[in-house]
Protein backbone atom coordinates (compact mmCIF):
# COMPACT_ATOMS: atom_id res chain seq x y z
CA UNK A 1 0.00 0.00 0.00
CA UNK A 2 1.18 3.37 -0.81
CA UNK A 3 1.69 6.08 1.54
CA UNK A 4 -1.20 8.28 0.16
CA UNK A 5 -3.14 5.02 0.30
CA UNK A 6 -2.39 4.67 4.14
CA UNK A 7 -2.15 8.39 5.45
CA UNK A 8 -3.96 10.05 2.84
CA UNK A 9 -3.86 14.18 3.74
CA UNK A 10 -6.81 14.62 1.29
CA UNK A 11 -9.50 12.22 0.27
CA UNK A 12 -11.05 13.27 -3.23
CA UNK A 13 -14.67 11.76 -3.24
CA UNK A 14 -15.83 10.54 -6.51
CA UNK A 15 -13.93 9.60 -9.78
CA UNK A 16 -16.02 11.84 -12.75
CA UNK A 17 -13.99 13.74 -14.49
CA UNK A 18 -13.92 16.27 -11.43
CA UNK A 19 -12.56 14.20 -8.87
CA UNK A 20 -10.32 12.73 -11.15
CA UNK A 21 -8.95 15.91 -12.39
CA UNK A 22 -8.74 17.67 -8.62
CA UNK A 23 -6.54 13.89 -7.49
CA UNK A 24 -4.19 14.74 -10.67
CA UNK A 25 -3.97 18.85 -9.65
CA UNK A 26 -3.16 17.67 -5.83
CA UNK A 27 -0.64 14.98 -6.68
CA UNK A 28 1.10 17.68 -9.00
CA UNK A 29 1.55 19.86 -6.09
CA UNK A 30 3.11 16.91 -4.10
CA UNK A 31 -0.16 16.19 -2.04
CA UNK A 32 -0.80 12.75 -0.81
CA UNK A 33 -4.32 12.12 -1.36
CA UNK A 34 -6.59 9.31 -1.66
CA UNK A 35 -9.79 8.92 -4.38
CA UNK A 36 -12.43 7.07 -3.34
CA UNK A 37 -15.10 6.10 -5.92
CA UNK A 38 -18.42 4.15 -4.81
CA UNK A 39 -18.04 2.41 -8.63
CA UNK A 40 -15.59 2.57 -11.02
CA UNK A 41 -13.93 5.56 -12.91
CA UNK A 42 -16.14 7.41 -14.97
CA UNK A 43 -19.15 5.77 -13.95
CA UNK A 44 -21.15 8.56 -13.28
CA UNK A 45 -22.38 11.29 -15.41
CA UNK A 46 -18.66 11.57 -16.66
CA UNK A 47 -18.80 8.19 -18.70
CA UNK A 48 -22.44 8.89 -19.77
CA UNK A 49 -22.32 12.24 -21.33
CA UNK A 50 -21.64 13.91 -25.12
CA UNK A 51 -18.13 15.28 -24.73
CA UNK A 52 -19.30 18.02 -25.96
CA UNK A 53 -17.00 20.64 -25.59
CA UNK A 54 -19.09 24.72 -25.84
CA UNK A 55 -17.30 27.43 -23.94
CA UNK A 56 -20.62 29.33 -23.96
CA UNK A 57 -23.67 27.07 -24.59
CA UNK A 58 -27.12 28.09 -23.75
CA UNK A 59 -29.27 31.78 -24.23
CA UNK A 60 -27.96 33.71 -22.09
CA UNK A 61 -28.36 37.22 -22.46
CA UNK A 62 -26.49 38.68 -19.57
CA UNK A 63 -23.14 40.09 -20.68
CA UNK A 64 -22.19 40.24 -17.22
CA UNK A 65 -22.83 36.56 -16.38
CA UNK A 66 -20.86 35.51 -20.09
CA UNK A 67 -17.47 37.19 -19.07
CA UNK A 68 -17.54 35.46 -15.79
CA UNK A 69 -17.94 32.02 -17.12
CA UNK A 70 -15.48 33.09 -20.09
CA UNK A 71 -12.21 33.51 -17.60
CA UNK A 72 -12.82 30.20 -16.52
CA UNK A 73 -13.86 28.42 -20.04
CA UNK A 74 -11.23 29.85 -22.02
CA UNK A 75 -8.62 28.79 -19.59
CA UNK A 76 -10.24 25.36 -19.75
CA UNK A 77 -9.30 25.76 -23.33
CA UNK A 78 -5.97 26.56 -23.04
CA UNK A 79 -5.61 23.28 -20.61
CA UNK A 80 -7.23 20.87 -23.11
CA UNK A 81 -4.91 21.79 -26.03
CA UNK A 82 -2.03 21.39 -23.41
CA UNK A 83 -3.22 17.84 -22.00
CA UNK A 84 -2.14 15.25 -24.53
CA UNK A 85 1.39 16.22 -23.49
CA UNK A 86 1.32 16.80 -20.52
CA UNK A 87 -0.85 13.80 -19.56
CA UNK A 88 1.14 11.64 -22.58
CA UNK A 89 -2.19 10.33 -23.71
CA UNK A 90 -5.06 10.96 -26.33
CA UNK A 91 -8.07 12.74 -25.23
CA UNK A 92 -10.05 12.41 -28.91
CA UNK A 93 -10.28 16.68 -28.69
CA UNK A 94 -11.71 17.34 -31.59
CA UNK A 95 -12.10 20.68 -32.79
CA UNK A 96 -14.78 21.10 -35.18
CA UNK A 97 -16.77 23.90 -34.15
CA UNK A 98 -20.23 23.65 -32.70
CA UNK A 99 -23.76 25.61 -33.86
CA UNK A 100 -26.38 26.46 -31.46
CA UNK A 101 -29.33 26.06 -34.18
CA UNK A 102 -32.47 27.72 -34.84
CA UNK A 103 -35.78 25.38 -35.59
CA UNK A 104 -38.06 28.08 -35.98
CA UNK A 105 -38.05 32.02 -37.60
CA UNK A 106 -38.52 33.84 -34.41
CA UNK A 107 -35.61 32.34 -32.59
CA UNK A 108 -32.92 33.92 -35.51
CA UNK A 109 -33.98 37.26 -34.19
CA UNK A 110 -32.79 36.00 -30.32
CA UNK A 111 -30.01 34.36 -32.11
CA UNK A 112 -28.77 37.86 -33.83
CA UNK A 113 -29.12 39.57 -30.76
CA UNK A 114 -27.41 37.36 -28.74
CA UNK A 115 -24.68 36.97 -31.30
CA UNK A 116 -24.55 41.23 -31.34
CA UNK A 117 -23.93 41.03 -27.72
CA UNK A 118 -21.33 38.71 -27.69
CA UNK A 119 -19.41 40.88 -30.28
CA UNK A 120 -19.90 43.94 -29.40
CA UNK A 121 -20.26 44.24 -25.22
CA UNK A 122 -17.82 41.29 -24.90
CA UNK A 123 -15.33 41.40 -27.50
CA UNK A 124 -15.64 38.09 -29.08
CA UNK A 125 -14.54 37.70 -32.28
CA UNK A 126 -15.04 34.22 -32.78
CA UNK A 127 -18.72 34.00 -32.59
CA UNK A 128 -20.46 33.99 -35.97
CA UNK A 129 -23.99 33.88 -36.94
CA UNK A 130 -25.02 31.74 -39.51
CA UNK A 131 -28.13 32.15 -42.15
CA UNK A 132 -29.95 29.54 -43.58
CA UNK A 133 -27.62 29.66 -46.49
CA UNK A 134 -24.77 29.61 -44.58
CA UNK A 135 -25.47 27.05 -42.53
CA UNK A 136 -26.31 24.16 -44.90
CA UNK A 137 -23.14 25.23 -46.80
CA UNK A 138 -21.41 24.47 -43.62
CA UNK A 139 -22.58 21.23 -42.72
CA UNK A 140 -25.31 19.73 -45.66
CA UNK A 141 -26.71 16.84 -43.64
CA UNK A 142 -28.68 19.10 -41.40
CA UNK A 143 -32.40 19.03 -42.21
CA UNK A 144 -34.60 21.99 -44.02
CA UNK A 145 -36.04 22.68 -40.58
CA UNK A 146 -32.83 24.03 -39.52
CA UNK A 147 -33.35 27.90 -39.96
CA UNK A 148 -29.48 29.17 -39.01
CA UNK A 149 -27.17 28.90 -36.49
CA UNK A 150 -24.73 30.66 -33.77
CA UNK A 151 -21.18 29.11 -35.08
CA UNK A 152 -17.75 29.20 -32.54
CA UNK A 153 -14.53 27.09 -34.76
CA UNK A 154 -13.19 26.55 -31.87
CA UNK A 155 -15.73 24.39 -30.20
CA UNK A 156 -15.72 20.75 -30.56
CA UNK A 157 -15.79 17.05 -28.47
CA UNK A 158 -13.35 15.23 -26.57
CA UNK A 159 -13.40 11.92 -25.02
CA UNK A 160 -14.18 11.98 -21.63
CA UNK A 161 -13.29 8.43 -20.71
CA UNK A 162 -9.68 8.52 -22.51
CA UNK A 163 -9.24 12.38 -20.39
CA UNK A 164 -10.32 10.87 -17.08
CA UNK A 165 -8.18 7.74 -16.86
CA UNK A 166 -5.35 9.81 -18.88
CA UNK A 167 -5.79 11.84 -15.32
CA UNK A 168 -6.20 9.39 -12.68
CA UNK A 169 -3.07 7.22 -14.52
CA UNK A 170 -0.45 10.34 -14.10
CA UNK A 171 -2.09 11.48 -10.32
CA UNK A 172 -0.82 7.71 -9.78
CA UNK A 173 2.52 7.98 -11.58
CA UNK A 174 2.80 10.88 -8.91
CA UNK A 175 1.89 9.24 -5.39
CA UNK A 176 -2.02 9.42 -5.46
CA UNK A 177 -3.78 6.57 -4.35
CA UNK A 178 -7.16 5.36 -6.14
CA UNK A 179 -9.94 3.24 -4.59
CA UNK A 180 -12.97 2.22 -6.70
CA UNK A 181 -16.06 0.33 -5.23
CA UNK A 182 -15.83 2.36 -2.32
CA UNK A 183 -18.50 4.53 -1.19
CA UNK A 184 -18.41 7.07 1.32
CA UNK A 185 -21.17 6.94 3.32
CA UNK A 186 -20.16 9.98 6.03
CA UNK A 187 -17.58 12.73 6.27
CA UNK A 188 -16.88 13.01 9.33
CA UNK A 189 -16.60 16.40 11.19
CA UNK A 190 -14.83 17.05 14.89
CA UNK A 191 -15.33 20.52 16.60
CA UNK A 192 -16.13 21.80 13.31
CA UNK A 193 -13.29 20.57 10.84
CA UNK A 194 -12.95 17.54 9.15
CA UNK A 195 -11.52 14.51 10.65
CA UNK A 196 -12.09 11.80 7.87
CA UNK A 197 -14.26 10.16 6.19
CA UNK A 198 -16.50 6.82 7.08
CA UNK A 199 -16.25 3.82 4.72
CA UNK A 200 -17.41 0.41 4.62
CA UNK A 201 -13.89 -0.75 5.67
CA UNK A 202 -13.98 2.00 8.34
CA UNK A 203 -12.93 5.33 9.17
CA UNK A 204 -10.37 6.65 7.02
CA UNK A 205 -8.83 9.67 8.84
CA UNK A 206 -7.30 13.04 7.03
CA UNK A 207 -6.92 16.63 6.65
CA UNK A 208 -9.29 17.45 4.13
CA UNK A 209 -11.87 15.87 2.00
CA UNK A 210 -13.34 17.16 -1.58
CA UNK A 211 -16.81 16.52 -2.57
CA UNK A 212 -16.62 15.64 -5.95
CA UNK A 213 -19.59 13.71 -6.58
CA UNK A 214 -21.67 16.41 -8.29
CA UNK A 215 -25.24 14.88 -8.55
CA UNK A 216 -24.90 13.06 -5.10
CA UNK A 217 -23.05 16.01 -3.87
CA UNK A 218 -26.28 17.03 -0.95
CA UNK A 219 -26.18 13.26 -0.08
CA UNK A 220 -22.47 13.54 1.87
CA UNK A 221 -23.22 17.87 2.13
CA UNK A 222 -26.53 18.42 2.38
CA UNK A 223 -26.47 22.46 2.53
CA UNK A 224 -25.39 22.13 -0.95
CA UNK A 225 -28.16 23.06 -3.22
CA UNK A 226 -27.07 21.30 -5.76
CA UNK A 227 -30.19 18.79 -7.50
CA UNK A 228 -29.69 15.55 -9.96
CA UNK A 229 -30.83 16.24 -13.48
CA UNK A 230 -31.17 13.27 -15.44
CA UNK A 231 -30.24 13.36 -19.35
CA UNK A 232 -30.34 10.50 -21.70
CA UNK A 233 -28.33 9.66 -24.58
CA UNK A 234 -28.35 7.32 -28.34
CA UNK A 235 -25.61 6.75 -30.16
CA UNK A 236 -25.07 5.17 -33.78
CA UNK A 237 -22.95 2.85 -35.49
CA UNK A 238 -20.08 5.25 -37.24
CA UNK A 239 -20.84 7.28 -40.21
CA UNK A 240 -18.44 9.21 -42.07
CA UNK A 241 -16.96 12.74 -40.67
CA UNK A 242 -19.62 15.34 -40.84
CA UNK A 243 -18.60 18.52 -40.39
CA UNK A 244 -19.51 21.11 -37.68
CA UNK A 245 -21.63 18.27 -35.89
CA UNK A 246 -21.22 19.49 -32.07
CA UNK A 247 -24.50 21.47 -32.02
CA UNK A 248 -27.64 22.07 -29.60
CA UNK A 249 -31.02 23.09 -30.74
CA UNK A 250 -34.37 23.34 -28.95
CA UNK A 251 -37.03 21.17 -30.96
CA UNK A 252 -40.44 21.51 -29.39
CA UNK A 253 -41.59 22.35 -26.17
CA UNK A 254 -37.96 23.88 -25.22
CA UNK A 255 -36.45 20.37 -25.17
CA UNK A 256 -32.82 21.24 -25.59
CA UNK A 257 -30.83 18.49 -27.79
CA UNK A 258 -27.29 18.50 -28.02
CA UNK A 259 -25.56 16.45 -30.95
CA UNK A 260 -22.07 15.48 -31.76
CA UNK A 261 -19.61 13.03 -33.69
CA UNK A 262 -17.11 10.65 -31.99
CA UNK A 263 -13.66 10.68 -34.02
CA UNK A 264 -14.99 7.00 -34.75
CA UNK A 265 -18.18 8.47 -36.53
CA UNK A 266 -20.66 7.86 -34.07
CA UNK A 267 -23.31 10.12 -33.97
CA UNK A 268 -24.77 10.77 -30.46
CA UNK A 269 -27.73 12.76 -29.16
CA UNK A 270 -28.42 13.62 -25.99
CA UNK A 271 -31.73 14.70 -25.21
CA UNK A 272 -34.03 14.83 -21.99
CA UNK A 273 -36.22 12.02 -20.23
CA UNK A 274 -39.97 11.07 -21.03
CA UNK A 275 -41.68 12.78 -18.46
CA UNK A 276 -40.85 15.00 -14.87
CA UNK A 277 -39.16 12.88 -12.23
CA UNK A 278 -38.68 13.22 -8.29
CA UNK A 279 -35.74 13.82 -7.46
CA UNK A 280 -34.69 10.21 -6.35
CA UNK A 281 -35.65 8.77 -10.17
CA UNK A 282 -33.37 11.38 -11.67
CA UNK A 283 -30.69 8.75 -10.69
CA UNK A 284 -32.27 6.12 -12.74
CA UNK A 285 -29.69 5.11 -15.01
CA UNK A 286 -32.38 2.62 -17.50
CA UNK A 287 -33.93 3.87 -20.69
CA UNK A 288 -37.46 3.30 -21.44
CA UNK A 289 -38.60 1.88 -25.16
CA UNK A 290 -40.43 4.97 -25.56
CA UNK A 291 -37.59 7.18 -24.62
CA UNK A 292 -35.22 4.95 -26.72
CA UNK A 293 -37.80 5.81 -29.77
CA UNK A 294 -38.17 9.18 -29.26
CA UNK A 295 -34.46 9.91 -28.65
CA UNK A 296 -33.96 7.90 -31.80
CA UNK A 297 -36.15 9.93 -33.76
CA UNK A 298 -34.49 13.37 -33.18
CA UNK A 299 -31.59 11.62 -35.37
CA UNK A 300 -34.48 11.56 -38.04
CA UNK A 301 -35.20 15.20 -37.67
CA UNK A 302 -32.00 16.65 -37.76
CA UNK A 303 -30.54 14.42 -40.63
CA UNK A 304 -33.27 12.97 -42.87
CA UNK A 305 -30.37 11.60 -45.31
CA UNK A 306 -29.04 9.13 -42.46
CA UNK A 307 -32.58 7.95 -41.36
CA UNK A 308 -31.21 4.04 -42.04
CA UNK A 309 -28.04 4.48 -39.85
CA UNK A 310 -29.02 2.21 -36.65
CA UNK A 311 -28.61 3.37 -33.08
CA UNK A 312 -26.51 0.95 -30.96
CA UNK A 313 -26.71 1.93 -27.63
CA UNK A 314 -28.80 4.16 -25.33
CA UNK A 315 -28.14 5.43 -21.86
CA UNK A 316 -29.01 7.68 -19.02
CA UNK A 317 -27.32 9.61 -16.02
CA UNK A 318 -27.38 11.84 -13.75
CA UNK A 319 -25.39 15.76 -13.82
CA UNK A 320 -25.42 18.18 -10.84
CA UNK A 321 -27.36 21.49 -11.21
CA UNK A 322 -27.05 24.10 -9.25
CA UNK A 323 -29.64 27.82 -8.98
CA UNK A 324 -27.76 29.33 -11.33
CA UNK A 325 -26.15 26.66 -13.68
CA UNK A 326 -22.56 27.29 -12.04
CA UNK A 327 -20.93 24.80 -10.26
CA UNK A 328 -20.19 25.03 -6.27
CA UNK A 329 -15.87 25.21 -6.17
CA UNK A 330 -14.35 26.02 -2.80
CA UNK A 331 -14.19 25.63 0.56
CA UNK A 332 -17.46 25.04 2.68
CA UNK A 333 -17.46 27.94 5.25
CA UNK A 334 -19.51 25.41 8.02
CA UNK A 335 -16.17 22.99 8.45
CA UNK A 336 -12.86 23.46 8.31
CA UNK A 337 -11.09 21.23 5.50
CA UNK A 338 -14.06 20.70 3.91
CA UNK A 339 -14.07 21.36 -0.08
CA UNK A 340 -16.68 21.16 -2.77
CA UNK A 341 -16.06 20.84 -6.66
CA UNK A 342 -19.89 19.51 -7.64
CA UNK A 343 -22.76 20.45 -9.57
CA UNK A 344 -21.29 20.90 -13.36
CA UNK A 345 -24.18 20.35 -16.17
CA UNK A 346 -21.68 21.05 -18.61
CA UNK A 347 -18.44 19.84 -16.82
CA UNK A 348 -16.38 19.43 -20.44
CA UNK A 349 -16.35 23.68 -20.36
CA UNK A 350 -15.33 23.70 -16.55
CA UNK A 351 -13.77 20.30 -15.07
CA UNK A 352 -10.40 20.51 -15.50
CA UNK A 353 -9.50 24.50 -15.08
CA UNK A 354 -11.92 24.52 -11.59
CA UNK A 355 -10.43 21.18 -10.54
CA UNK A 356 -6.83 22.59 -10.98
CA UNK A 357 -7.95 26.01 -9.20
CA UNK A 358 -9.35 24.19 -6.56
CA UNK A 359 -6.07 22.23 -5.99
CA UNK A 360 -4.12 25.72 -6.07
CA UNK A 361 -6.39 26.70 -3.10
CA UNK A 362 -6.07 23.54 -0.73
CA UNK A 363 -2.40 23.07 -1.91
CA UNK A 364 -0.77 26.74 -1.59
CA UNK A 365 -3.95 29.06 -0.13
CA UNK A 366 -5.52 30.42 -3.26
CA UNK A 367 -6.09 30.51 -6.53
CA UNK A 368 -4.94 31.82 -9.53
CA UNK A 369 -8.66 32.61 -11.14
CA UNK A 370 -10.65 33.73 -8.32
CA UNK A 371 -13.29 31.38 -7.26
CA UNK A 372 -15.63 33.90 -6.29
CA UNK A 373 -18.02 33.53 -8.62
CA UNK A 374 -17.93 29.92 -7.94
CA UNK A 375 -17.86 29.61 -4.26
CA UNK A 376 -20.00 27.48 -2.67
CA UNK A 377 -21.81 29.31 0.00
CA UNK A 378 -22.90 32.49 -2.85
CA UNK A 379 -26.55 30.42 -2.01
CA UNK A 380 -26.08 30.26 2.14
CA UNK A 381 -29.14 32.06 3.88
CA UNK A 382 -31.56 31.05 0.74
CA UNK A 383 -34.20 27.91 0.57
CA UNK A 384 -35.18 26.67 -2.26
CA UNK A 385 -38.23 25.09 -3.09
CA UNK A 386 -37.48 22.39 -5.64
CA UNK A 387 -40.08 21.52 -7.74
CA UNK A 388 -41.41 17.82 -6.54
CA UNK A 389 -41.35 16.20 -10.17
CA UNK A 390 -38.74 17.98 -12.92
CA UNK A 391 -36.83 17.80 -16.14
CA UNK A 392 -34.92 20.69 -18.05
CA UNK A 393 -38.49 21.92 -19.04
CA UNK A 394 -40.01 21.86 -15.64
CA UNK A 395 -36.89 23.93 -14.44
CA UNK A 396 -36.98 26.32 -17.18
CA UNK A 397 -40.71 27.33 -16.26
CA UNK A 398 -39.20 28.53 -12.66
CA UNK A 399 -37.08 30.75 -14.80
CA UNK A 400 -40.29 32.05 -16.26
CA UNK A 401 -42.47 32.17 -13.33
CA UNK A 402 -39.63 34.28 -11.60
CA UNK A 403 -39.45 36.97 -14.12
CA UNK A 404 -35.49 36.13 -14.68
CA UNK A 405 -34.19 35.91 -18.11
CA UNK A 406 -33.43 32.26 -19.43
CA UNK A 407 -29.92 31.86 -19.10
CA UNK A 408 -28.25 28.75 -19.39
CA UNK A 409 -30.38 26.86 -20.49
CA UNK A 410 -29.11 23.63 -19.06
CA UNK A 411 -29.73 25.63 -15.39
CA UNK A 412 -31.92 25.16 -12.59
CA UNK A 413 -32.30 28.47 -11.36
CA UNK A 414 -35.54 28.48 -9.55
CA UNK A 415 -37.65 30.45 -7.48
CA UNK A 416 -36.17 31.08 -3.86
CA UNK A 417 -36.73 32.53 -1.08
CA UNK A 418 -34.42 34.75 1.21
CA UNK A 419 -34.55 33.08 4.90
CA UNK A 420 -34.89 36.89 6.84
C1 LIG B 1 -26.54 12.11 -20.92
C2 LIG B 1 -25.58 13.22 -20.53
C3 LIG B 1 -24.98 13.98 -21.54
C4 LIG B 1 -24.08 15.00 -21.20
N1 LIG B 1 -23.43 15.68 -22.19
C5 LIG B 1 -22.50 16.61 -21.90
C6 LIG B 1 -21.74 17.23 -22.91
O1 LIG B 1 -21.88 16.92 -24.09
N2 LIG B 1 -20.82 18.17 -22.55
C7 LIG B 1 -20.61 18.52 -21.23
O2 LIG B 1 -19.78 19.38 -20.95
N3 LIG B 1 -21.29 17.90 -20.24
C8 LIG B 1 -22.22 16.96 -20.53
N4 LIG B 1 -22.88 16.32 -19.52
C9 LIG B 1 -22.57 16.69 -18.14
C10 LIG B 1 -21.23 16.07 -17.72
O3 LIG B 1 -21.34 14.69 -17.81
C11 LIG B 1 -20.86 16.50 -16.30
O4 LIG B 1 -20.83 17.92 -16.22
C12 LIG B 1 -19.48 15.99 -15.86
O5 LIG B 1 -19.28 14.65 -16.22
C13 LIG B 1 -19.34 16.17 -14.37
O6 LIG B 1 -18.25 15.42 -13.88
P1 LIG B 1 -18.18 15.11 -12.34
O7 LIG B 1 -16.88 14.46 -12.07
O8 LIG B 1 -18.50 16.34 -11.57
O9 LIG B 1 -19.42 14.14 -12.07
P2 LIG B 1 -19.58 12.56 -12.23
O10 LIG B 1 -18.94 12.06 -13.45
O11 LIG B 1 -21.03 12.26 -12.03
O12 LIG B 1 -18.74 11.98 -11.02
C14 LIG B 1 -19.23 11.88 -9.72
C15 LIG B 1 -18.74 10.55 -9.16
O13 LIG B 1 -19.00 10.48 -7.77
C16 LIG B 1 -19.27 9.14 -7.44
N5 LIG B 1 -19.95 9.10 -6.15
C17 LIG B 1 -21.19 9.55 -5.84
N6 LIG B 1 -21.43 9.38 -4.54
C18 LIG B 1 -20.33 8.80 -4.00
C19 LIG B 1 -19.97 8.37 -2.67
N7 LIG B 1 -20.81 8.52 -1.64
N8 LIG B 1 -18.75 7.80 -2.48
C20 LIG B 1 -17.88 7.66 -3.51
N9 LIG B 1 -18.17 8.04 -4.78
C21 LIG B 1 -19.37 8.61 -5.01
C22 LIG B 1 -20.16 8.69 -8.61
O14 LIG B 1 -20.21 7.28 -8.70
C23 LIG B 1 -19.46 9.37 -9.79
O15 LIG B 1 -18.52 8.51 -10.39
C24 LIG B 1 -23.79 15.29 -19.83
C25 LIG B 1 -24.40 14.52 -18.82
C26 LIG B 1 -25.28 13.49 -19.16
C27 LIG B 1 -25.89 12.67 -18.05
Amino acid sequence: MTNAEVHPEIVVIGAGLVGCGVTYQLARRGRRVLLLERRNIASGATGRCGGMVMKIDGRDTRPAEIAKRWRFVSENDRMLDAFPEELEADIGLWRRGSLDIACRDEEMDQLQAIWRMQKTELGDEEIQLLDARALHALSPVLSERCKGARYRPSDGCLDPFQLTHALVRKACELGAAVRTWCPVREIVTEAGRVAGVRTDAGLIPCDAVVNATNGWAASLTPELPVVPLRALAVITEPAPALPALTFEAELSMKIVYGCTQTRRGNILVGGPPEKPATMTEQFDETVSRRELAFNSSVLTEFFPGLARLNVIRAWSGAMGNTPDGMPCVGRVSSCEGLYVAAGYPNGMSYAPVTARLLAELIAEGDSSIPLDALDPNRFAGISYTWPERYDYTVLAEYLDRAGQPAGNRREARLRREVLE
